[in-house]
């Protein structure tokens, strides 16, 4: 077999940093009984799960709509149906009319990224290099080894809040966005952020929004966790749409990740573009999330069930953690992040012996498991001593599996001290 030779494969067929520390999760987790709070799974509810359990079996029963389901290829933007019922839900939602050639759906919101990052910001035809710019580092995981070209992203600092003892917050820092003098292709967000639990406030994101359009470039806003489902979100924010704004939206947290189902809400140009790389990477979209959710938008209990059963879950679920955290890690030096939604904690350990990596290693042989922040900093111009003094913890969990966990990395946080 002969070597790889191309860029993209040097850039794509090696292994990345988050690829080998899933890897290791997953080794770790096969390897017997480990308390897991890395990884970005949604938590098992059990309304969630009676209610998808039962329209798959309403599926089966109506065999002309499983059939038509299976048997075809829908277009490459989604599946008709949904795309209609998708765009009055939202029109109704946004409180701004939203067509459904304004919808493209994707294998998975990961998918749609892909697509996007690299429409958006590269060497473009006139031989400008624009890049793509996270306002808000540290940010999703996912985007960081997506662009084809190396160097495509440029990230900023924060400002950091203390809000509270023991707690903090990220602000985007204006002025240094203002001093940005590089060409930019788009600016992206995830709202509420993975891994902060940040949620961008209404004002910032007006700010974003005017500075987009100052350089002609879109805003794109990933709500993988926000509203109107799941509704991941623990204060009250308004859901912004423009024609210059990408929203990108999923079905995953509603406990359908295994659907592979990403939602692009957008001007019909990037609509068509999208579609149009769907076309070719992937023919169509996988349309079973589609099906098992139309009726769910069609009559928006959707709603009901994001305000009345996920949100308040996943509320609980991040108070709990809260507490636990403070029981166990006690006086130990530590701050969490205002906890605003998403699915995840993320604890500051300012001044820590060791680096989170070296955390994360002695964690993992006492069966926990936890990331360590450094894989969600990138684009940074300089150096950043807080990269490596924050750990991200899922509490989507088992309430004993963090409980657990949580008393382990007391344990051991004591031991360094
Ligand atoms: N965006 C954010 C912020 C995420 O946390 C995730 C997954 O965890 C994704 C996008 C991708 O989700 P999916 O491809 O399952 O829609």
């Amino acid at each position: 077999m002969p070597e790889f030779r191309t860029k993209f494969a040097e850039k794509f067929s090696g292994q990345s940093g988050i690829g080998e520390l899933m890897d290791d999760l997953g080794a770790a987790m096969a390897s017997g009984e480990m308390y897991m709070l890395g990884g970005g799974n949604p938590a098992r509810i059990e309304e969630i799960n009676r209610l998808w359990t039962a329209r798959f079996r309403d599926l089966l029963m109506e065999e002309q709509e499983l059939s038509r389901a299976l048997l075809n290829y829908d277009t490459p933007q989604g599946h008709n149906l949904f795309l209609e019922s998708l765009s009055s839900f939202l029109s109704e939602e946004l409180k701004t009319e939203i067509r459904p050639e304004n919808i493209a759906v994707t294998n998975g919101s990961q998918s749609a990224f892909f697509y996007l990052l690299n429409l958006l910001g590269g060497t473009c035809s006139d031989g400008i290099r624009r890049k793509i710019l996270f306002p808000l580092v540290p940010e999703y995981i996912g985007y960081a080894d997506q662009h084809l070209e190396d160097d495509a992203f440029l990230g900023l600092r924060p400002r950091i809040e203390e809000t509270a003892p023991r707690r903090f917050k990220y602000h985007i820092d204006f002025e240094a966005l203002e001093n940005v003098k590089e060409p930019l292709g788009a600016v992206c967000i995830s709202r509420p952020t993975n891994p902060s639990g940040n949620v961008l406030t209404d004002s910032e994101v007006a700010e974003l929004h005017r500075f987009c359009k100052k350089r002609n470039i879109p805003l794109v806003i990933d709500n993988a966790y926000g509203a109107p489902f799941p509704q991941i979100l623990f204060k009250e924010i308004n859901l912004f749409w423009d024609k210059d704004v990408i929203l990108s939206m999923s079905l995953s947290k509603l406990g359908l990740p295994s659907t592979r189902t990403g939602i692009i809400v957008a001007d019909e140009k990037i609509i068509k573009a999208v579609s149009s790389v769907n076309a070719i990477l992937s023919l169509a979209t996988g349309n079973l999330g589609q099906v098992i959710t139309h009726p769910l938008i069609k009559d928006k209990s959707i709603l009901r069930l994001s305000h009345e059963v996920v949100r308040p879950f996943y509320r609980e679920k991040s108070l709990k953690t809260q507490a636990w955290i403070e029981e166990y890690f006690g006086n130990i030096p530590y701050s969490i992040h205002e906890s605003e939604g998403a699915i995840f904690l993320w604890v500051w350990f300012r001044d820590l012996p060791i680096n989170t990596d070296e955390l994360y290693q002695r964690l993992k042989k006492r069966g926990v498991l936890i990331i360590p922040g450094k894989y969600f900093f990138y684009g940074l111009k300089e150096p950043w001593d807080h990269r490596q003094e924050c750990v991200r913890l899922t509490y989507s969990q088992e309430d004993e599996t963090i409980r657990r966990g949580i008393e382990i990395i007391g344990e051991e946080l004591r031991q360094l001290r």
